[in-house]
């Protein structure tokens, strides 16, 4: 087969390559009908005080059910949405949904929760962001205070200018902003510390060095130093195991996300799971 290969190298080679592309492309045509029909969905995953177990929030991700049944899991959607520049209007529906969201949530009873919504780094790019986002909150009645910007490190390291400018108009309207996966990029403190952010969110994989490789906690501990010397509150994700929540709460983190308290739910899931637990 060396030898074949050798020879048809050429062949061998690009129609692999077509196919992934012809593949690629496929996916992007669907996703652009999906959000077209609306077919894009969020699912909720809840935020609660470490301390009390108190609900104070949920993440907003982008789900996606093809119409035969399968998923299509963020991993793949979300870089190609990047890439297609679909990206924007995905966002755009998601806010949608969050701000829903926080209206039912309201009517449930649940007041005082904010939803986060993952901004990246094209949508964020965007010189009318801001007043997309306001115009959407306008329209499904929900105010800045009950919505929660989430952006990437390496977006918060990007030209300071722009970056700092645009955070503060969305802090000044009253949104809380957030770094995701925080530690899994390459921040400068002395930059980090001239934006306007909230808290931090400590990488799920720092999290799950708890309890496990001994020297390594040090890094999630490491990001609670941080967000205290910055006036930063902070959340740990992918918290699984009690373990880890306590570990994480002894040290001065306020909040969690993960498995351990509940998975990404459905809106109605989420009810039913704040109604019939207990929490501590
Ligand atoms: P992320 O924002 O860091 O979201 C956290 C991811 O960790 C989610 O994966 C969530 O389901 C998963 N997770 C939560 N708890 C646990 C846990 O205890 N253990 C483990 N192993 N995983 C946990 P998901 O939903 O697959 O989303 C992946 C990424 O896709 C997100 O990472 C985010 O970067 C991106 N994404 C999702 N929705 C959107 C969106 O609407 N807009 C943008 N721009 N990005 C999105
Ligand atoms: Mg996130
Ligand atoms: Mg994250
Ligand atoms: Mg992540």
């Amino acid at each position: 087969t060396a030898k074949r290969r050798g020879l048809s190298q050429h062949e061998d080679y690009r129609p692999g390559l077509e196919s992934a592309t012809a593949e690629r492309y496929r996916l992007a045509m669907a996703l652009r009908d999906a959000l077209g029909r609306g077919e894009i969905h969020i699912a909720l995953q809840p935020q609660v005080e470490l301390a009390s177990g108190r609900l104070t929030g949920a993440e907003a991700l982008a789900r996606w059910t093809l119409p035969s049944g399968e998923t299509v899991p963020p991993g793949i959607f979300i870089p190609l949405a990047e890439a297609t520049g679909l990206i924007v209007t995905l966002g755009e529906q998601v806010l949608r949904q969050a701000c829903r969201a926080v209206v039912q949530l309201v009517g449930a009873g649940l007041t005082n929760l904010r939803v986060a919504v993952n901004v990246s780094t094209l949508q964020f790019a965007r010189e009318g962001l801001l007043q997309d986002f306001l115009r959407i909150l306008r329209e499904e009645g929900v105010t800045p205070r009950q919505i929660e910007i989430e952006i990437t490190e390496s977006l918060a390291m990007q030209d300071i200018g722009t970056v700092q400018q645009r955070l503060q108009a969305f802090r000044d309207q009253g949104f809380e902003i957030a770094i995701d996966d925080f530690g899994t990029g390459f921040s400068s403190l002395s930059y980090l510390r001239r934006l306007p952010i909230d808290r931090l969110k400590i990488d799920q994989a720092f999290v799950a060095e708890i309890g496990t490789v001994d020297d390594e906690n040090a890094i999630a501990e490491m990001v609670i130093r941080i967000a205290q010397r910055m006036g930063m509150t902070v959340i740990a994700e992918g918290v699984e195991t009690p373990t880890q929540a306590a570990w994480l709460q002894a040290r001065g983190c306020q909040d969690g996300q993960g498995y351990h308290f509940a998975r990404p739910l459905a809106l109605e899931d989420l009810l039913q799971w704040q109604a019939t637990r207990n929490p501590g």
